[in-house]
């Protein structure tokens, strides 16, 4: 037998009589091409050649060309891993192809050696095997070969005996994410620690692992439940860190069956449902076997379903929640098909990703939405903005964002008209290709939103490491609204979402009580069966016909209301100046966003401070928020409306104080932030300073000055008394009454009867909202008194200036 060396290197070798070894040895680098340096006979006769020479031409010479091309990568990532976790040593099964084209199953425990100045070498023992008593190198469970085996032999001893059995599959849930928070050596332990789990409870023979995370067993099908139930009480049990549940799917195995078979139903049955995050049982069922033939339908006839339009967008309104207007709609596909009727995308889509055939479907549904743009328009309804659901799964396909970005320019559409979403998961499995396809739709102005937050092992950290422009709340989230828990986590999440500059849609609204929270949590969409489900464009447009829709957004719209959504109204300037209104704290700033439409001023978004500041100054009923003043040009304060112009102008901040007279003093901070046809959007920051410590404006001037509430009397057309609001100190000197402790005080109380000749004119003032300019003379006092009042903004006040003088201003005489 002619064995042989490639190099004079492997004195290792040398020094065994591997000729006569009862197995195959072989050595080769473990860098490069992985060139094989050595092969005693029985791997040369393994592959049915006769020389070295030959074997090297056959194999290439090199490792790779040696094992099996379709196993070649796994086997390769498998051997390394395990050098890593077992200090060099590495033990792998694999298949052969001979030269004369028999293919062989093969065991190979190798070895890495490593020394200093010399490239590293794997020596490898090596052996023909009979595959079926293969075992998993991580958990020593058989491999599939020998489970079918096993279970066809176990399954004909038992049907034997009149018995019936059983196939289980298990997956443990969330095994990727378990991965990236303990790694991969604890995932290693958590799979191990399920094998030990099943090897207690079934013969341990006839479990086996099979892609990463499955389990398979066999048994006897009475008191199968039961079992099971231990399982997943034994593996919660464990002592494991942060232990996985387990979904589990069953088949009954009936005489004659083949093992395949019932191994792919209790497989479908396993992953029927892998939404109850907690470890269930189900059972394999005829909908199931239904569903599963439907599957194989869907693949065959893919290329018909979209040339023939089977396969189609429907859509469904998204909400603006501070109009009611559809803002844009979701282009969800359905396959309406001619033998089986509408299928839901949950029946065609994770058909269509495991075949990598997801991609098709999307670049489709595009297609569509563009065709259907160009159909709205024909018939005249408003074209609103479409989102579409991309998906990332099929890596390395054609570069999605390019085509999109192609398709609508070819399509001469504005970018703005298309959203794209993407899964949250997608930034998870393919973090890179998420990154770089959001920067090509960026640059060509598309906006790129995050589908489905809050449905997996969200982590706030993805909103800060990708660009998402918008938000979509899942709705599992949603649906838990009725408790204080999420409704904190929802309150939080929009603000956070908000302070990056991204807004935030709420999906799968179904109830008022939802929808008001979700407003006033300040939600900027929504979307729901509330206000309706996806419909076919031909449903829509037979609306549209009756006058029956929605009224639709317009493109330029969805900007502008986008510019007031994303507005941080809490903290509208950076620098909190103190301007307050309520006694000299800055209790929170009072801003509003305030359109201008037509003749109109709208509050359209306001914060607690700016409703309460409404509220103070009697601008709207306290029980009522909702319904904000009717200001329009004709009633709006004239220092507004110069603010709204100066900041028109300048497109920056401008502040207008308002005259101070009358005790309202009011100072306007307005900057313009959207426009679309027919309306402007202003930030205001109204802010009074008649009530509290702003009065400090009128606190030093060397006037008397004070603001009354009037007490009516029982007839109601005179004063019974006044309570102080607020007096200045030159007031207080006049008076001689303790500025300190004034608010709510009465007046007469404190000034005595003789104060009683002031009563009439701020009744005239407080109630009949004159204003009064007067002098009396005080005989008690010998002088005139030169005073005015007028009206306070809020109802029920009026404010008083005078200042004595020795002569009567006018020259007249006293007639007193
Ligand atoms: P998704 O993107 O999260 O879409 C929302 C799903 O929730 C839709 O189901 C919609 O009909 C449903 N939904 C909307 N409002 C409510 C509600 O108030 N209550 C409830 N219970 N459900 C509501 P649908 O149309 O069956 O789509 C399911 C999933 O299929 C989508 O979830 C999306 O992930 C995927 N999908 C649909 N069309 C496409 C597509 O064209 N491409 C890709 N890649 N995926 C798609
Ligand atoms: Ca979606
Ligand atoms: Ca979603």
């Amino acid at each position: 037998m002619n064995i042989g060396f490639a190099n004079d290197v492997g004195d290792d070798i040398l020094m065994l009589d591997t000729a006569n070894a009862p197995g195959g040895i072989m050595a080769y680098y473990a860098d490069g091409d992985e060139e094989i340096i050595h092969a005693n006979s029985y791997v040369i006769e393994l592959c049915s050649c006769s020389t070295f020479e030959e074997f090297l031409e056959f194999t290439g010479g090199t490792f790779r060309g040696f094992v099996h091309e379709s196993e070649i990568d796994q086997v390769e990532e498998s051997i390394w891993m395990q050098v890593q976790e077992r200090r060099g040593f590495d033990h792998v099964y694999y298949h052969v192809e001979t030269k004369s084209g028999r293919l062989l199953s093969i065991d190979d425990y190798g070895r890495l050696i490593e020394r200093e100045g010399e490239r590293p070498v794997f020596y490898v023992f090596l052996a023909e095997v009979d595959r079926q008593e293969a075992r998993d190198w991580l958990t020593g469970l058989p491999e599939l070969p020998h489970f079918k085996h096993l279970v066809a032999l176990e399954a004909l001893g038992l049907h034997g005996d009149g018995e019936e059995s059983v196939i289980v599959v298990f997956d443990l849930m969330g095994m990727k994410g378990y991965n990236a928070t303990y790694g991969r050596e604890g995932g290693d332990v958590l799979l191990r620690g399920f094998a030990d789990v099943l090897r207690r409870h079934f013969n341990p023979d006839a479990c086996c692992r099979h892609a990463g995370d499955r389990f398979f067993a066999f048994a006897p099908s009475d008191d199968i439940g039961s079992v099971i139930d231990s399982v997943f009480r034994d593996f919660a049990a464990s002592g494991i860190e942060g232990v996985l549940p387990v979904m589990a799917g069953a088949c009954m195995f009936y005489p004659g069956d083949d093992v395949s078979t019932v191994l792919d139903r209790a497989r479908l049955a396993c992953d029927s449902d892998n939404t109850t995050w907690k470890s269930h049982l189900t059972w394999f069922n005829e909908e199931m076997r239904t569903e599963a033939e439907l599957r194989v339908y869907v693949l065959e006839h893919l290329d018909q379903a979209i040339a023939n339009r089977w396969l189609r967008p429907y859509y469904q309104p998204i909400m603006r929640a501070s109009t009611g207007d559809v803002c844009c709609e979701e282009a969800l596909a359905r396959w309406v098909d001619p033998n089986y009727g509408t299928l839901a995308p949950n029946l065609f889509i994770p058909v269509l990703e495991r075949a990598g055939l997801l991609q098709k479907l999307d670049m489709h549904m595009v297609d569509c939405v563009i065709e259907d743009f160009a159909t709205k328009r024909e018939v005249g309804m408003p074209i609103t903005a479409v989102s579409v659901n991309i998906s990332l799964s099929d890596l390395g396909s054609v570069d999605i964002a390019h085509e999109i970005v192609r398709k609508m320019r070819e399509a001469d559409l504005p970018p703005g008209l298309l959203k794209v979403e993407f899964t949250e998961s997608t930034a998870t499995d393919n973090p890179e290709q998420l990154r770089s396809q959001i920067k090509i739709l960026h640059e060509a102005g598309f906006s790129v939103w995050m589908d489905d937050f809050g449905s997996g092992f969200s982590s706030l950290n993805i909103l800060g490491e990708f660009d998402f422009d918008l938000l979509k709340l899942d709705m599992e989230l949603v649906r838990n609204i009725g408790n204080n828990r999420s409704q904190g986590i929802i309150a939080g999440i929009v603000e956070v979402t908000r302070k990056l500059g991204m807004g935030t849609l709420a999906e799968g609204v179904e109830t008022p009580e939802q929808a008001k929270f979700l407003k006033a949590a300040g939600c900027g969409m929504l979307q729901g069966y509330l206000y309706a489900k996806p419909n076919s464009l031909d449903y829509i447009l037979q609306r549209f016909n009756k006058g029956l829709n929605y009224r639709r957004e317009s493109l330029s719209e969805f900007e502008y209301w986008n510019a007031i959504a994303l507005f941080d109204i809490d903290s509208p300037i950076s620098s909190s100046e103190d301007w307050s209104y309520d006694n000299g704290r800055v209790v929170e700033f009072p801003v509003a966003i305030i359109e201008h439409r037509g003749k109109d001023w709208n509050i359209v978004r306001a914060n607690r401070a700016y409703d309460a500041f409404l509220v103070k100054t009697g601008g709207m009923p306290a029980d009522a928020p909702e319904s904000h003043v009717a200001l329009t040009d004709d009633n709006a304060d004239p220092d507004f409306l110069t603010s709204i112009e100066r900041t028109l102008q300048s497109g920056t901040w401008e502040r207008v104080a308002g005259q101070l007279e009358y005790g309202t003093g009011l100072q306007f901070f307005t900057k313009h932030i959207a426009s679309t046809p027919g309306a402007d959007a202003f930030v205001n920051a109204s802010v009074s300073t008649m009530l509290g410590s702003a009065l400090g404006v009128y606190g030093d001037v060397p006037i008397a000055y004070a603001v009354f509430r009037v007490v009516l009397n029982e007839a109601g057309d005179g004063l019974d008394d006044m309570e102080f609001v607020y007096a200045n100190g030159e007031y207080c000197d006049y008076a001689s009454v303790d500025q300190e402790s004034l608010p709510g005080r009465r007046y007469l109380k404190s000034v005595g009867e003789g104060g009683r000749i002031w009563l009439p004119y701020c009744y005239r003032s407080a109630v009949l909202k004159e204003k009064v300019q007067e002098s009396l003379f005080v005989h008690d006092r010998d002088e005139w008194i030169v005073f005015s009042t007028a009206p306070a903004s809020v109802d029920g006040c009026c404010s008083f200036v005078f200042f004595a003088t020795e002569n009567h201003p006018k020259g007249m005489v006293d007639v007193l």
